[in-house]
């Protein structure tokens, strides 16, 4: 996360209240989702983090070479935290609606019963272990989606923490003109517009956010123009869908100039599902990985 939009739990109140008011649809959903940031937030002060060293040698490397620091598998958890934030978060979904209450009660259950095992879980986020979350899920008789969503939200204060600290051995003079996250690789959820029109993604997986171009595809690098589009609706023109036809993905854009309110980039991303419902019955691809695909 940028220092503009760090969490704070006034600033979290004070966004959600604002797309309440403006789409009152997300009500429920964002009224879960406000918990679940202030949770978050919570722990974060909590989390007891080692910070994680680079060379001058391995870090001189990374940067000739345009690689991210650190693989995600190297995100250090703490699993203390991590734990306790994860039945937090099952105890808000229980009294969210009827779907996330299955999920919460499935994976508490398998949790106590010590068929679920949180440490591992946890690992298997960060290795992006696919086949473990179909074979978990099928298990426990639960979505997969709605499992990887409440490991990964468990994880992210310690996730933050990381990349803040991180955040610090990037090159503050060389500005990142990649579609993945400097920091751990991942790929944008959102992008932002700000200022005179300075575009940065955020990354999905560690709240990164960086400054880079203002027009390709950060999925696969196109930057041919007639092959980039853009739509957006009229009531809504501080947002827009950017696609791509080359690899026909698609990344939401919030322009800052036009949302005359607090923006907060994760609030703005689940408020706009709307959009994403739009750019897939065209045929569109969201670049973003299943733990924000709920
Ligand atoms: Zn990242
Ligand atoms: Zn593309």
């Amino acid at each position: 996360m940028s220092e503009k939009e760090s969490m704070t739990a006034d600033r979290i109140k004070e966004s959600v209240a604002a797309v309440k008011a403006e789409r009152p649809a997300y009500e429920e959903i964002l009224d879960f989702y406000e918990k679940l940031f202030l949770a978050q937030e919570v722990i974060k002060r909590q989390v007891q983090l080692e910070p994680i060293k680079i060379s001058e040698e391995i870090l001189s490397v990374k940067r000739e070479e345009n690689f991210p620091l650190i693989n995600k598998e190297d995100f250090t958890v703490d699993t203390k935290a991590s734990r306790g934030l994860l039945r937090e978060i099952c105890r808000l979904a229980a009294e969210a609606n009827e779907m996330l209450a299955e999920a919460a009660l499935k994976i508490v259950d398998a949790l106590d019963k010590g068929t679920l095992d949180a440490p591992v879980l946890f690992s298997k986020v960060l290795n992006e272990d696919d086949a473990y979350f179909d074979e978990a899920a099928k298990k426990l008789e639960t979505d997969k989606k709605i499992l990887a969503f409440m490991a990964y939200f468990s994880m992210k204060p310690s996730i933050s923490l990381c990349a803040e600290q991180l955040a610090t051995y990037l090159d503050k003079e060389v500005p990142w003109k990649r579609g993945y996250c400097p920091i751990c690789g991942g790929p944008p959820v959102l992008s932002i517009l700000r200022g005179e029109g300075e575009r940065s993604l955020l990354c999905s997986f560690c709240g990164h956010e960086w400054q880079t171009q203002r027009i390709y595809c950060p999925f696969c690098d196109n930057n041919e123009q007639k092959t980039l589009h853009y739509f957006f609706s009229e009531e809504e023109k501080g947002y827009r869908v950017d696609a791509c036809d080359k690899c026909k993905k698609y990344i939401k854009t919030v322009d800052t100039r036009e949302v005359k309110r607090p923006v907060h980039p994760f609030v703005e991303q689940i408020s706009t599902l709307h959009l994403d419902l739009i750019a897939q019955e065209q045929g569109l691809e969201s670049g973003i990985p299943i733990w924000l695909r709920m």
